[in-house]
């Protein structure tokens, strides 16, 4: 596979280059909205890398966080198409991740009523404000899935092609 530098020197840069584009080519009222599509891809590509399925830098940027990946990279065979699939891979991080934070909550709250603390954290409340949010702006929405999906897409685009070039030379 490339390494993890080629891969965030991509997201980088494909993620700068459209900025310009979008204020030639978009009308300025959906200019945000790319705006939006564009940090969620160049996130999908840093933070949620596809390669959070393996000890790879993008696992070691998240410092001592690191640790929520580690069940993901035990788990997930790497470049399988869990991590890698197109559309999926990035869709499956997010919900390990938010599942990983609600039993985080979940033990947090478990913690707390044991040792007597008052403050408790509600999952079920984030998830119904989630929901609210999400209705209310669903153009949003559709731009951040966009901008993660494609953030992954461009990951194993060109893990596919690296790996086609090897074979051929
Ligand atoms: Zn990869």
């Amino acid at each position: 596979m490339p390494s993890g530098k080629v891969h965030d020197w991509v997201t980088l840069g494909t993620a700068l280059g459209a900025l310009p584009l979008t204020g030639l080519y978009l009308p300025p009222e959906t200019r945000p909205l790319a705006w939006l599509a564009i940090a969620s891809y160049a996130f999908s590509g840093i933070w949620l890398s596809s390669d959070l399925d393996v000890n790879s830098s993008a696992y070691r940027r998240w410092g001592p966080l690191r640790v929520i990946w580690y069940p993901y990279q035990k788990l997930v065979p790497h470049r399988s198409w869990v991590s890698h699939g197109l559309g999926v891979g990035p869709i499956l991080r997010v919900a390990y991740l938010l599942g990983v934070l609600t039993l985080a909550a979940l033990a947090f709250n478990w913690l707390a009523a044991r040792i007597g603390l008052a403050m408790q954290v509600d999952p079920q409340s984030w998830l119904l404000h989630a929901t609210d949010w999400a209705s209310t702006y669903q153009r949003e929405v559709i731009a951040l899935v966009i901008g993660l999906v494609a953030g992954g897409a461009a990951h194993s685009l060109l893990d596919f092609a690296h790996t086609r070039l090897k074979r051929w030379l």
